[in-house]
């Protein structure tokens, strides 16, 4: 029923143009101080949307037909409201994903309780297979064995296909990801790698880390074809890797050329609502604009909103994060479309 739900909701958004995925980054509070992001520099609790709020933000989703939402952060976990903003879109029926770094903060009640009120899918981070290197990634203690024994649990308990595993591509884990890959399809998940984004100092924009150890080097760049080779041939192979060829691929090329340029959809097939309300294309270009000023769901069929996107798409340099990308490229690409039906075909006996 969910997967069905999920293909209706992609064809309703290829064919009418509506957004098939809405990121709502709930909070920027993180127990973890991960040295490849900086969402955590601006936890900002003060200026987060109440549940009257969030539940202003359902309407509207679902009046825009929003099949699928990303709950994230922070750690949406470290809401004391989370398991109400479940509730919130269970009740307009919008398939809702949780996105958790799945630190000490979450135990197996508060996960059975996020089930209850109705979250479907699941990702957690992890990098490396390494214990020490994770928690010296995350300045955090035991942070490998947390998201492991979470996930663990997450993949028993939640209703969704197959929890996802978010790995941020660097330096420190070039050379071990066909290793990691193997490690979370033995798990029963699926991986999804996202190569590293750094910025130029602390104040970069969201997301984007400032640690130049993280930076590939001249070493990276030379193994880079082999170990996606290796990645692409384990994905035919049937090897729970969420990314698309194309998408694997084009890592490569940011990996050994710094090319982050690609077509984006964002502010259309896709958006991303902040923890204040104001939204954006994705997390690094803002419309300056609440969500909840004016009517968004006519506005978003105008002229103007439309040209408003187009420009801000045609001034931002690119990204590598594979959560905008893959979309587009499943409604632009056939040949990804197609990657990604074989996946389904091969997920039947899962669906509910
Ligand atoms: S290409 Fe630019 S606007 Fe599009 S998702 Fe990436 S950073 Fe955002």
């Amino acid at each position: 029923m969910e997967r069905t739900r999920e293909v209706l909701g992609y064809l309703d958004s290829k064919i009418f143009g509506r957004p098939f995925f809405v990121l709502f980054r709930l909070t920027r509070v993180c127990n973890l101080r991960c040295r490849m992001c900086n969402v955590w520099t601006k936890p900002d609790v003060k200026s987060e949307m109440g549940l009257d709020e969030i539940r202003k933000v359902a309407k509207i989703l679902k009046r825009l037909r929003v099949p699928y939402i990303v709950l994230t952060g922070g750690d949406p976990f470290l809401r004391k409201d989370i398991l109400d903003i479940i509730r919130i879109f269970r009740d307009v029926n919008i398939h809702t994903r949780i996105e958790t770094n799945g630190g000490t903060h979450l135990d197996k009640e508060l996960m059975d309780n996020a089930v209850d009120a109705g979250i479907i899918d699941y990702s957690t981070s992890l990098d490396t297979l390494d214990k020490e290197k994770q928690d010296m990634l995350c300045k955090g203690k035991d942070v490998w064995q947390s998201a492991v024994d979470s996930l663990k649990y997450a993949i028993k308990k939640f209703p969704g296909v197959l929890p996802h595993v978010n790995i941020v591509v660097s330096h420190h884990n070039l050379s071990e990801l066909p290793e990691l890959c193997r490690f979370i399809h033995e798990l029963g998940a699926y991986a999804t790698l996202a190569p590293v984004v750094l910025g130029e100092e602390e104040n970069s924009p969201l997301f984007k880390g400032f640690d130049k150890s993280f930076t590939f080097t001249a070493m990276d760049k030379e193994i880079a074809r082999d170990v996606y080779d290796e990645l692409i041939s384990l994905k035919k192979g049937g090897l729970n890797i969420l990314d698309s060829t194309k998408f694997l691929n084009h890592s490569v090329g940011f990996i050994r050329t710094g090319d982050i340029k690609w077509e984006c959809d964002g502010g259309r097939w896709y958006f991303e609502i902040y923890p204040d309300g104001e939204f954006g294309l994705c997390n690094e270009v803002s419309m300056n604009q609440n969500i909840l000023a004016g009517d968004f769901v006519k506005e978003f069929t105008t002229r103007k909103y439309k040209d408003a996107v187009r420009e801000l798409r045609a001034g931002c340099a690119g990204c590598t994060y594979p959560i905008f990308r893959e979309p587009s490229y499943h409604f632009r690409h056939y040949p990804v479309l197609f990657e990604m039906m074989k996946r389904y075909l091969r997920e039947l006996g899962r669906w509910d």
